[in-house]
């Protein structure tokens, strides 16, 4: 299986070693193709959605290509791809809009005596490949560069112990994440898609539009969302990696 790099123009405009063509490739990436322009596959990946319905969820997304960049164990994120605006204390960092979220839905736990905290968060590439050398767990590994967690919005829960899935803050948060943008990157019943056993803990956080947008059309699969705005709505220039809608059938038949 090849490797692929996804890689939109807007990471090159945020770690400053642009080529020229950010603001072009800005407005590429945020232009949806019409839906007549969806090819078969993507239309079967959208097959029963009221496609105007689907517009309206999907447009507040359209500038959001780097948050909802899809990083899975097909397509990584370049080794030298670093969050420009990590906040956040020693170990964990996060992006500034999922640190914020990540605090408000922190004191909404509170309220209701659950005690959320992040055990892990942004890893840069080289930290996730020291983790993938020593784990014991190489299924509940990435490889480094296919980490949701070098996208600096992803974070582990209180918990990394299959033994504790049914603990109370995992169950506070299996029913309210989803107000506070957070999304649950592995479910139980979609590892073959996902390339991943069922975390209890891992959210990735995707606004509460994304949220509106995976729960809405793609039956709150995270993975199939995010395959979607990746291969049928964005298209970065092809030398950055660009993912092919003939990508997303072969990944589609792979995961089955
Ligand atoms: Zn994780």
């Amino acid at each position: 299986m090849v490797k692929k790099t996804i890689y939109a123009g807007t990471f090159l405009c945020l770690l400053g070693i642009a080529l020229g063509g950010c603001s072009q490739q800005k407005e590429i990436s945020q232009t949806p193709k019409p839906k007549a322009e969806f090819s078969p596959i993507c239309e079967a990946l959208i097959a029963n959605a009221d496609k105007e319905a689907l517009r309206a969820a999907y447009t507040p997304l359209l500038a959001k290509q780097e948050l909802l960049a899809l990083v899975d164990e097909k397509y990584s994120l370049p080794q030298d791809y670093i969050p420009q605006d990590l906040v956040g204390q020693g170990k964990i960092r996060l992006r500034a809009e999922t640190y914020q979220w990540m605090k408000t839905m922190q004191e909404a736990a509170k309220k209701d005596g659950i005690n959320l905290f992040p055990i892990s968060a942004y890893r840069s590439y080289a930290y996730q490949q020291g983790l993938k050398e020593r784990t014991k767990n190489p299924a509940y590994v990435a490889s480094p560069g296919h980490s949701q967690h070098q996208l600096g919005t992803a974070i582990d829960f209180n918990t990394v112990n299959t033994k504790d899935e049914n603990i109370p803050a995992l169950q506070w948060l299996k029913k309210h994440a989803g107000k506070y943008g957070f999304s649950l990157s592995f479910p139980k019943g979609k590892e073959a898609e996902t390339g991943y056993p069922y975390e209890a803990w891992h959210y990735r956080y995707i606004s509460k539009e994304g949220v509106a947008l995976q729960d809405g059309f793609f039956g709150g699969n995270q993975h199939k969302m995010l395959l979607f705005l990746n291969s049928c709505l964005w298209t970065p220039e092809k030398t950055l990696g660009r993912i092919e809608p003939e990508d997303a059938t072969t990944h589609i038949q792979d995961k089955k």
